[in-house]
């Protein structure tokens, strides 16, 4: 059984009094989703979804919380693949989100802030509107 693992972040910044998240268009898909990616060898989880985020958003951020694993899997080439990904709460730091290195174009079409409260009917992948939901009640303290 194949397994992989890549990390992502749940990018969240104050825009003029409400909430927004950072979501991305993968290359080709019609789908909004999280950024996320490979964990590279020597790489942690968080250095990895930091390294990820920057790459497919174009922001830096800073570390809030670990929100723990998504599962899901999906046929490749028909093998069936189980893939885990790690990811965290980040607060936007720095950058313009689409502002992309243009080696990035091959897997990102777009990326652009949503409204946080949006999340749960803009992504596509239950996984990641869980993880979302998550963030939300990390965001609103114990
Ligand atoms: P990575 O961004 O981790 O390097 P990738 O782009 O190679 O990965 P995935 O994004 O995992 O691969 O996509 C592989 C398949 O899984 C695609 O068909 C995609 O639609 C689907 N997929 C991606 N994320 C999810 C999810 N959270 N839940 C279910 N299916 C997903």
């Amino acid at each position: 059984m194949r397994r992989e693992v890549s990390a992502g972040g749940v990018v969240v910044r104050e825009h003029e009094g409400s909430l927004e998240l950072a979501v991305i268009r993968p290359r080709g898909r019609r789908v909004w989703a999280l950024p996320k990616g490979h964990i590279d060898e020597g790489e942690t989880a968080e250095q990895a979804a930091i390294r990820e985020v920057r790459e497919e958003t174009g922001l830096s951020v800073t570390l809030e919380a670990d929100l723990g694993p998504i599962h899901y899997s999906y046929h490749f080439r028909g093998e069936r693949i189980f893939k885990s990904v790690h990811f965290f709460l980040f607060r936007f730091h720095a950058g313009d989100i689409d502002r992309l290195e243009e080696a990035m174009r091959e897997e990102v079409d777009e990326a652009r802030w949503i409204p946080l409260a949006d999340a749960a009917h803009q992504l596509a992948y239950r996984g990641e509107r869980e993880v979302v939901a998550r963030a939300l009640t990390q965001l609103k303290g114990p």
